[in-house]
């Protein structure tokens, strides 16, 4: 039997309507002759409210008990979409992670799977079942604890299914109809890509294009899956949404694929730090092991054997920052004036793999932004992609202007 997975996200399954909606998809793929592993998220806006309780309950979370409360939505969907199902008489089941078993490393809150138990379900298959409906965003750890794959991670257990099970195919359903050159929800000039290159699919995901998770496209392109984006309200063909594929398989592209952004983005600048070897490792060792995920970095040019040191993080990392810095200074390991906080930034980026054979992109990024009086705080560059730091309320603007400064409204 061809095997599809086919996942379903947070919108896809906000109401027992739409599930019933997305069942009815998932009918037709059997009745097509397919056996289906279905991905379900939590119904949409689950995960913040469980994820504001831990937040709300304790400030530094033991992140093991933060798995055991976030998993829980993708519990209720599987269960619910496997009932819906079998309403409808396709013979369904379903399957929490711990169950499959999908085995993950005992990173808690972004766990990585390291393995996916495929007998028990095959040997359901050969029973007779056509869909398993699969739990996503959860796993086990080697210590039998709940695991969560981060934000977005049901994707990654998707792509994960997918290439474990070898399916013909991984369809990604979701809120809007493929990829886009920008979140259409910042402009509509967005146009939607009818393929996307997974190099840079890969960067848009992980600049804050959060349409895919970064680590189901990692996984999608080193396991040769078919992935596929598309829109779960409206009827699809073959050729519907947004394959990501090779370079290669790619005809004319524009230099500037895409325009990603990350709203959340802070500053935090160490103020008068001493310009020695091995300062970089005192500060950035002490950030690494409290689990900041530092991007952007600037060190200053040095005056009387002091520097200031300047670096980017997500904003929710902000209070583990501060206190590892706190922690160094008082362990004698740094020394500095002050730690200054900006949490009104944002990141935006021009992502593309043209960029690699066409100078110029980078000048043209910062003339767009200047023509519109925005400031840049940091820059970095990396082969096919651009990004910089700008004020959070210029962050829109900036895109907008990037779009256009691009001419993305338009294919190449
Ligand atoms: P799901 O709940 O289905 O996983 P997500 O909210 O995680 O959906 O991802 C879909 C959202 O990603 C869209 O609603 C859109 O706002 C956003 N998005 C950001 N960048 C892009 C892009 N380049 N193309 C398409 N969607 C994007
Ligand atoms: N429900 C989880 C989240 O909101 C996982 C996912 O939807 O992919 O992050
Ligand atoms: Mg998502």
């Amino acid at each position: 039997m061809p095997l599809l997975v086919m996942k379903f996200g947070g919108t896809s399954v906000a109401t027992l309507d739409r599930i019933r909606r997305a069942a009815k998809r998932v009918g037709r793929e059997v009745a097509n002759g397919n056996d289906v592993i279905v991905i379900v998220s939590a119904m949409s806006g689950k995960t913040n409210e469980l994820v504001g309780w831990v937040e709300e309950t304790s400030r530094f979370f033991d992140a093991r008990e933060y798995d055991a409360v976030v998993s829980s939505g993708e519990q209720v969907t599987a269960g619910l979409m496997a009932l819906t199902l079998q309403e409808m008489d396709v013979p369904a089941r379903s399957w929490q992670g711990w169950q499959v078993p999908l085995k993950t490393n005992s990173s808690h809150a972004a766990a990585r799977i390291e393995d996916i138990g495929t007998e028990a379900i095959k040997a359901k298959f050969a029973e007779g079942m056509k869909v398993a409906v699969v739990a996503g965003f959860q796993g086990i750890s080697p210590e039998g604890r709940v695991t969560t794959l981060g934000r977005g991670g049901s994707d990654t257990t998707a792509v994960a299914f997918a290439a474990a099970f070898g399916a013909e195919r991984c369809d990604i359903y979701t809120d809007v109809d493929g990829v886009y050159t920008t979140d259409p929800r910042i402009t509509a000039k967005a146009r939607k890509l009818d393929r996307i290159a997974f190099e840079e699919m890969l960067e848009l995901a992980s600049l804050g294009a959060k349409v895919l998770q970064t680590r189901s496209v990692e996984l999608a392109m080193r396991y040769k899956v078919k992935l596929r984006v598309l829109s779960s309200f409206e009827d699809n063909d073959e050729s519907a949404g947004t394959l990501v594929c090779d370079e290669e398989d790619i005809m004319e592209s524009n230099v500037v694929a895409g325009v990603a952004f990350s709203r959340d983005e802070a500053k935090m600048t160490l103020l008068s730090v001493a310009d020695r070897p091995g300062i970089a490792a005192a500060i950035f060792g002490p950030l690494a092991e409290a689990g900041v995920n530092v991007d952007m970095i600037v060190q200053n040019i040095s005056e009387d054997g002091r520097t200031d040191m300047t670096w980017s993080l997500p904003v929710d990392q902000i209070a583990h920052a501060e206190k590892a810095m706190a922690e160094a200074k008082s362990g004698g390991e740094i020394n500095y004036a002050e730690l200054v906080t900006d949490n009104d930034v944002a990141k935006v980026s021009v992502v593309g793999i043209g960029m690699r054979s066409h100078a110029g992109v980078a000048s043209q990024m910062f003339q767009a932004l200047r023509d519109e009086g925005i400031n840049i705080k940091v820059i970095s560059t990396s082969e096919i992609k651009i990004s910089v730091l700008i004020d959070r309320k210029y962050m829109e603007l900036a895109v907008q202007a990037l779009h256009d400064s691009f001419g993305l409204e338009t294919a190449a």
